[in-house]
């Protein structure tokens, strides 16, 4: 991982005033940062050898509910504390507020001895940990999209999330014009994330009014989770600070495209020098090891989707003809199918196209890297690319069409119970069907508009 913010940098500028303010949270079940915000003289004293949260907090759900059900906390058990440890690797500055850095922290048990197994930042080492023993690293990209509104967080809560108004008012796909008027936005966005050691590509507009796309540069997997989390959170604070709103749901609209957050895959020597996934001499430029990882993620295809799509809402996403995908199949650069090779020579690399935005990147990059590593264990022979518009494809792989769906598929998966152990599958099955339970008891508003009078 590289430290873009050493600690004796931020001795530093707290000595010299220009830090007060350090951030230490964890990354939850739903990919949000959680934690405190230390006095920076108490940090650098003693706050960065630890601190303590409540367990609940993976254990709860959208709405902090104390959720029924799970093995690792509940009410009987008293709901204790868990010791959070920075990782002072990713400390960083957040230039969009003053005087404030941030600092990510690993959880472990109440005597800070274990790693808190279903915590998202330690399913993801564990299987980083499997791919090391392997001789290989991964290098990870996750693109995120979401949408820009003119009103506030709190005028949207007020107006009971309806009239809601995109920053624009026609389909923005790679418009330089438009994205012109958002520039408040997306210019303080790049430029905090790039001050905050992120490296930014570009942003971009994408397929809707209001929607919006932000790339950063591939990374460890690790690294690039730690960006991902951190840069949902900057989208959310910077629109805040100028008035507006930004949602990360999959789909908010039935008439908008979805939001999506596509996984660029590749995998590396241990020293992040060769790729591994390339072979000059082999068709498409594909390595045995490619082709191998991905057999893997179409094989468990259906037992992964969870992870790239966790809520009710997330399925909404996968509709034909919006380049959201349908079918589990890979392809030659063709965005109609859900895993699509790109890059050419050192750059190829794996686009799985599942995942929404609202995913919890450190799960979702864990279940792909595990499907891909039954691959490789079992020496998969990947089928052959599909070929045309993967939306009418007939007897090929779909992906699940229900959270329901995706949770029978995880909760059967023996391979994701070996890879992630079983307790954590299990946590997830749970926090899966409490979603679905929150869901089934709830009547929508088009339910009673479409029956109240004429049912
Ligand atoms: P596209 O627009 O075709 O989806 P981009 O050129 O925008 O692709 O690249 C998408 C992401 O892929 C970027 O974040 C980039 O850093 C990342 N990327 C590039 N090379 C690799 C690689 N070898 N492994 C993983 N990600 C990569």
């Amino acid at each position: 991982m590289t430290q873009t913010y050493p600690f004796d940098a931020l001795k530093q500028d707290v000595a010299a005033g220009r830090i007060d303010t350090v951030i230490a949270c964890f990354v939850d079940m739903q990919g949000r940062l959680m934690g405190k915000r230390f006095h920076a003289e108490f940090f650098i004293d003693s706050g960065w050898q630890e601190t303590h949260s409540c367990n609940y907090l993976l254990a709860t759900d959208l709405e902090m509910e104390t959720v029924p059900g799970y093995q690792a906390t509940s009410w009987a058990a008293g709901y204790g504390d868990y010791t959070m440890k920075p990782d002072l690797g990713t400390l960083r500055k957040l230039p969009w507020l003053d005087g404030t850095a941030l600092v990510l922290c690993d959880v472990l048990d109440h005597h800070g001895e274990h790693e808190v197994a279903h915590s998202p930042r330690a399913v993801l080492k564990k299987q980083l940990k499997r791919l090391q023993a392997m001789g290989f690293s991964a290098q990870m990209a996750t693109e995120l999209e979401f949408y820009l509104f003119e009103q506030s967080f709190d005028t949207v809560r007020k107006n009971g999330w309806r009239n809601l108004a995109p920053v624009s008012g026609y389909n923005e796909d790679y418009h330089i014009f438009q994205t012109t008027k958002e520039e408040d936005v997306m210019r303080a966005l790049r430029n905090g994330l790039q001050g905050a050691g992120i490296p930014v590509e570009n942003s971009k507009g994408e397929a809707s009014p209001g929607q919006e796309e932000i790339n950063v540069r591939y990374a460890d997997a690790l690294s690039m989770a730690d960006r991902h989390a951190i840069i949902k959170n900057a989208c959310k604070e910077i629109a805040w600070q100028q008035g507006k709103s930004v949602t990360f749901l999959a789909k908010w609209h039935e008439k908008a495209a979805g939001s999506s957050s596509h996984i660029h895959q590749s995998l590396w020597s241990l020293d992040g020098q060769t790729p591994l996934f390339y072979d000059s001499n082999a068709e498409h430029g594909m390595s045995r090891l490619m082709r191998q990882y991905v057999a893997g993620q179409l094989a468990h295809a259906s037992e992964v989707t969870y992870f790239l799509a966790p809520y009710i809402n997330s399925y909404k996403r996968f509709v034909a003809n919006t380049f959201a995908p349908t079918k589990a199949v890979w392809s030659l650069d063709n965005r109609t199918a859900g895993y699509r090779l790109c890059g050419s020579g050192k750059a190829i690399r794996i686009e799985c196209r599942v995942g929404g935005s609202d995913l919890n990147p450190y799960l979702a990059m864990a279940a792909l890297i595990a499907a891909g590593i039954a691959g490789i264990n079992q020496q998969m022979e990947l089928e052959a690319p599909f070929v045309g518009d993967a939306y009418q494809g007939h007897n090929v792989r779909e992906i699940p069409k229900t959270l329901r769906a995706a949770t029978d598929a995880l909760n059967h998966s023996a391979m994701l119970r070996e890879a992630l152990g079983g307790d954590v599958v299990d946590h997830y099955v749970r926090a899966a069907k409490w979603e679905q339970e929150e869901y089934d008891r709830r009547i929508t508003d088009w339910e009673v508009a479409r029956g109240f009078e004429r049912a």
